[in-house]
């Protein structure tokens, strides 16, 4: 049995604190970590639960050209938000396949991210639309764009103590269409081999993918170079995909050249039906 401290801090100065021991660990739906544990992946001295800390907000809210969305702010609450479904549908498609409802009603989108997995399913929506996270540590706080977030599988910019807070997109001034694609190996709760998020607005075509490289992954393109095979292995050039238990590299890169290929016209009808 693993045996760990406890703690359930009400601020974030305190959160701060406790995250500053060497063995610590933050905690807020437990989707992740708690699976980590039982596997012995992670074996934390500490856990330091986000839940109650209010200044990690867990609210959706839009300020000054931007939707901002709070560190405690879980998936049921994305698929159900409209600023969400108004502005940034193809996060809300992603938020609505994360697990069961049972996951999503706990997993939160930071813990998503903070996780770093490759295969995180909102990530490529979030890096389609631009998205920055701002990340809180003692006094200081600062906002990374979520392109230079992720270092590697489980590996972020995050420093020891520090917090992610929220999670901020740029509400688009002009008009845009999106789309949400993912392929996996059964119907049902299962991790994605393949996912990505396409956003297009009158010239260029922005890609967001998951689970063909070390991190998810940013690419974009004028969308006129996407009617040429050389358009499209330009904008793909910057995946990697590899073999694992969910799929082969090969079937990984076949189903992102259909898959992105179907995302990208669906995103320019709904841009169509938008004007
Ligand atoms: C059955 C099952 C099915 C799943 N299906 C999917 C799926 O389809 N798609 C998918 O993408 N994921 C899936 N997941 C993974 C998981 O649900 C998500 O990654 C979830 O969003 C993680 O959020 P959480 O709040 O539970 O994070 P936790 O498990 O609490 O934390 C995850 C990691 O992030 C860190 N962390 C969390 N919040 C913060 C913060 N605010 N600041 C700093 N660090 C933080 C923790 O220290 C930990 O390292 C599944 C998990 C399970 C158990």
């Amino acid at each position: 049995m693993t045996v760990f401290e406890y703690q359930r801090p009400r601020s974030l100065s305190e959160a701060h604190e406790l995250l500053l021991r060497d063995d610590s660990v933050a905690l807020a739906g437990g989707t992740d970590l708690l699976v980590a544990i039982r596997r012995h992946a992670a074996d934390p001295g500490l856990v330091v639960d986000l839940k109650s800390v209010e200044e990690i907000g867990n609210g959706i809210n839009l300020d000054e050209g931007r939707l901002v969305i709070g560190g405690r702010v879980v998936m049921s609450r994305l698929v159900r938000d409209e600023a969400v479904n108004d502005e940034f549908p193809a996060l809300a498609s992603a938020a609505s396949v994360v697990g069961s409802v049972q996951i999503r009603n706990r997993a939160t989108l930071a813990g998503n991210l903070c996780n770093a997995s490759p295969a995180a399913d909102t990530a490529p929506a979030l890096l389609a639309y631009g998205a920055a996270v701002t990340i809180t540590g003692g006094p200081a706080s600062r906002t990374v764009p979520l392109d230079e977030f992720f270092l590697r599988p489980g590996s972020t910019v995050l420093g020891r103590g520090e917090v992610l807070t929220s999670v901020e997109l740029p509400v688009p001034t002009d008009r845009v269409g999106a789309a949400f694609a993912r392929v996996t190996r059964r119907r049902g709760v299962d991790l994605a081999s393949v996912s990505l998020a396409c956003v297009v607005d009158s010239g260029r075509a922005r890609f967001g993918f998951g689970a063909v490289g070390p991190t998810p992954l940013v690419a974009e393109s004028p969308i006129e170079e996407l009617a040429t095979d050389d358009g499209w292995e330009r904008l793909l050039a910057v995946t990697r995909p590899i073999s694992d238990v969910r799929a082969g590299a090969d079937y990984r890169f076949a189903m992102l050249r259909v898959h992105a290929r179907r995302a990208l016209e669906t995103a320019m009808s709904r841009l169509r039906a938008r004007t």
